[in-house]
């Protein structure tokens, strides 16, 4: 196939609206336990079936009262005490007396207040409370957080341990998500061998599909691993046909730039389609996005740190629009804006990833530091980063102490 896109090779951005226009999340529905929903996305709105908290309880130990006898100074008796999980006081609380009580139980009848232990001086079986108490202090309301029958967890929710917490604390132990995406993994090329074999002369070892299922760990994806593919038309098109029959998405690495041998992206647009091929990034140019009848196709270039960069950058969010992650356009992962710690020069004209690492000084500033080696071939220095420098496509110089914009690996990195 000739390259009708070189002269106008995508944006990211552009990239990835096109592909989302053309995908279609998945529909059917599983019921998980929470205990085995993290990271799974919800199929309908969540509803909560109680109040929460369900009844009037004190938010401190301390001692249930009268916000009107704190102003006195006047020694309370205290009349009883009241744990978490005893059923309510029978009785209302008399004026002038204090109820002792624990964080959780339940406020009897009457009292308007709870007085936080500290504030008091206890003497025999009475109390002082030293500081004036105002109506509804420490006292958490029946309702409060969640009104029972209001929706509390859209559909559409990537479930975090957060959510999974509200569920438990509405007592609901199942949960409603969107099956896993089906997708399958490939890597092509002649020269590859499994880590664990020998190498034989020309030979080097396949690990995109590690990276790539590693990328995927958090994410609800059941996986087929179609192994190496030798660069031969028959055997691709065999793995590609089957795929296009059994997988949601197919992501494969390797076979998608100008070599002589890189067949695959002719035999995806013979048996379905290519929709873009080339995108103005860096690494990851030859990225190539298609169709095989119902089967999304990504083809990664086969360069490991290629193959990484765009499968954190292109395939994860086009996995997330299947997955029916709720979203009005592309989703990106967070950035930040850092200090750039030593200048940059390059060749513009694309949108460049460069492995840097992020610190944070001790005023709280963010500064980056680009690492040296940016060659796609080079893993090492992915592993020595923990953040891409994000350079626009127009720009061909940054001077140091310019302010950049840093996407770091993770939300939460650690720093020294
Ligand atoms: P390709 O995209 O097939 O032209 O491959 C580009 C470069 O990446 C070549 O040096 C390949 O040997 C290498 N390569 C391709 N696929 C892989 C893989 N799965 N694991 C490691 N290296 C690869
Ligand atoms: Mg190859």
């Amino acid at each position: 196939m000739t390259n009708t896109f070189a002269s106008n090779w995508l944006s990211l951005d552009a990239a990835l609206q096109h592909a989302y226009a053309s995908l279609t999340p998945v529909t059917e529905s599983i019921t998980l336990s929470i205990d085995a929903a993290l990271g799974h996305v919800t199929a309908e709105d969540i509803v909560a079936p109680v109040d929460v908290p369900p009844a009037d309880n004190s938010a401190m130990d301390g001692y249930a009262l009268y916000a009107s006898d704190t102003h006195l100074s006047t020694p309370l008796p205290v009349i009883g005490s009241q744990f978490a999980g005893m059923p309510k006081a029978e009785d209302t609380l008399q004026k002038g007396t204090a109820l002792r009580i624990m964080t959780g139980a339940l406020i009897p009848a009457g009292a308007d207040c709870v007085v936080m232990q500290e504030n008091t001086t206890a003497n025999h079986d009475t109390i002082t409370v030293n500081k004036p108490a105002l109506v509804g202090e420490n006292i958490r309301r029946a309702g409060s957080d969640i009104r029972a029958n209001t929706s509390v967890i859209p559909k559409g929710t990537l479930l975090a341990a957060s959510h999974l917490v509200l569920l438990a604390s509405m007592g609901i132990h199942q949960v409603l998500v969107n099956r896993p995406l089906k997708v399958g993994l490939m890597a092509t090329g002649d020269e590859l061998k499994e880590a664990g074999e020998s190498l034989s002369c020309g030979q080097i070892y396949e690990s995109n599909r590690t990276g790539t299922r590693a990328l995927l760990a958090h994410l609800p994806v059941d996986i087929t691993d179609y192994g190496i593919i030798p660069d031969d038309k028959k055997a691709l098109e065999q793995v590609l046909s089957q795929a296009a029959k059994d997988q949601d998405l197919l992501i494969s690495s390797g076979g998608v730039s100008v070599g002589d041998a890189d067949y695959v992206k002719d035999i995806v647009q013979s048996l379905g389609k290519i929709n873009f091929w080339k995108i103005a990034i860096k690494p990851g140019k030859p990225f190539a996005f298609g169709r095989l009848g119902d089967c999304v196709f990504c083809g990664v270039p086969g360069n490991p740190v290629s193959a990484f960069v765009t499968t954190q950058q292109i395939v994860l969010p086009i996995i997330k629009k299947m997955i029916a992650i709720a979203c009005s356009k592309p989703l990106r992962q967070l950035t930040l804006s850092a200090t750039l710690a030593k200048p940059v020069s390059r060749k513009p004209g694309r949108e460049e990833f460069v492995r840097a690492v992020l610190t944070q000084h001790d005023d709280g500033e963010y500064v980056v530091h680009p690492l040296a080696k940016q060659s796609s071939g080079v893993m090492t220095t992915v592993t020595q980063a923990n953040s891409y420098l994000i350079i626009p496509a127009e720009v061909a110089a940054l001077e140091e102490g310019a302010k950049v914009t840093v996407q770091p690996f993770s939300l939460f990195p650690f720093v020294e």
